[in-house]
């Protein structure tokens, strides 16, 4: 049986299209599913007996099962998804005023072993399906529905829970089409931001196939033997590579990207790592985000001071580049970037 929640919207109507069903269908069925959010197939009278025949013995409406929830102090919920094949992800809702920022995972595990992430500890295992994406904010958005009734809105999507997004493409792609599409959850592309470690093949794809969605890279350092030691992957695809493809990405009116820089105590956080990572990024749209580290069980990096970081700050807007600091939500329960880990 196939996942409805691994269609996007021309799948379906082409899937009902070839079944000689009206594809008028598709339309109902995202509605139903999607904006309105109900669970079970649909009891709509507008579609025909034999639409309703071949969706009951077609399609399948599974979604990964919620297998424990952990929320902290500061309304940061952490979901632990249970797969069919009993491998486990997690996602996290992360609160900002009355809303929710969702972190999704696009792996189990990850295979970019980045010297930082606990993730990257668990190495890869599979990518997740589309369904198994589109899964994680249906069930997201569920439990908020119940738990949090009036307090239940899901603003953003980021892809920076588990794996890495563009090594998956495809599903992560068809994910955010199903996002975006206007007959179901009609988010705006500038709602969703695809987080990568610098995957060169997946940021080629992206300039002709990816949605118009926010582009987020994680920086870390300017300096190539010090990504090499963070990000192994730049060895092999190497940091100006990248940035020459992000800045070919045709820029819609609403994307944008962004530069993440993990800021680790005395290793990528001196003036002079400042000074370079401003002249990389000076005259560009960059937008930079820093990022405190999160430890984790067994790290051995620290976070620097809060001095330090706005001292970083500082240099980095004296080249007029934008930054931000992120302030660190759910790590009492390890819910924070880098600190999600489902080895089993
Ligand atoms: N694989 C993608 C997206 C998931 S990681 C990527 O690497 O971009 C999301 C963000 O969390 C990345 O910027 C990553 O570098 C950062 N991160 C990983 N481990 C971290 C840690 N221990 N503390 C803080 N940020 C971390
Ligand atoms: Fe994978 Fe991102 Fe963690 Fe690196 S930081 S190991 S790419 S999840």
């Amino acid at each position: 049986m196939t996942s409805f929640y691994s269609l996007n919207f021309d799948d379906l109507k082409s899937l009902l299209a070839q079944n000689g069903l009206p594809e008028a269908g598709a339309a109902l069925l995202y509605n139903w599913h999607y904006k309105k959010n109900q669970r079970t197939t649909l009891l709509n009278q507008k579609l025909s007996q034999k639409s309703r025949a071949f969706i009951y013995s077609e399609l399948n409406f599974d979604l990964p099962e919620i297998n424990f929830v952990s929320q902290s102090q500061d309304k940061t919920v952490k979901f632990l998804f249970k797969l069919h094949d009993g491998r486990t992800v997690e996602s996290v809702l992360i609160p900002f005023q009355q809303k929710y920022t969702l972190c999704l995972s696009s792996q189990v595990g990850c295979g970019m072993n980045c010297a930082f992430c606990y993730t990257g500890k668990q190495g890869f295992t599979r990518h997740l399906a589309t369904e198994e994406i589109v899964g994680q904010f249906m069930q997201a958005k569920q439990w908020l529905t119940e738990n949090r009734p009036g307090d239940d809105r899901v603003l953003n999507i980021v892809f920076m829970g588990q794996g890495e997004p563009l090594h998956n493409f495809d599903s992560v792609k068809k994910a955010v089409e199903i996002f975006l599409s206007q007959y179901g959850l009609s988010l705006a592309c500038h709602k969703i931001t695809v987080s990568t470690s610098g995957y060169l093949p997946g940021l080629e794809r992206w300039k002709n196939e990816m949605p118009n969605v926010n582009v987020a890279l994680s920086l870390h350092s300017p300096f190539t033997e010090k990504r090499n030691e963070l990000i192994p992957i730049n060895r092999k695809y190497p940091l100006a590579d990248v940035v020459k493809v992000i800045e070919s990405i045709p820029e819609g009116e609403k994307r944008f990207a962004t530069y993440e820089y993990l800021m680790i105590d005395g290793f990528n956080d001196a003036l002079d790592d400042a000074e370079a990572t401003g002249r990389l990024l000076a005259g560009g749209k960059a937008f930079v985000n820093l990022i405190p580290f999160n430890p984790f069980p067994g790290s051995i990096y620290k976070r620097p001071s809060r001095e330090k970081i706005e001292a970083f700050r500082d240099v980095l807007e004296k080249f007029n580049v934008p930054v931000t600091i992120r302030t660190t939500k759910g790590d009492e329960i390890l819910a924070a970037c880098g600190q999600l880990n489902t080895r089993s």
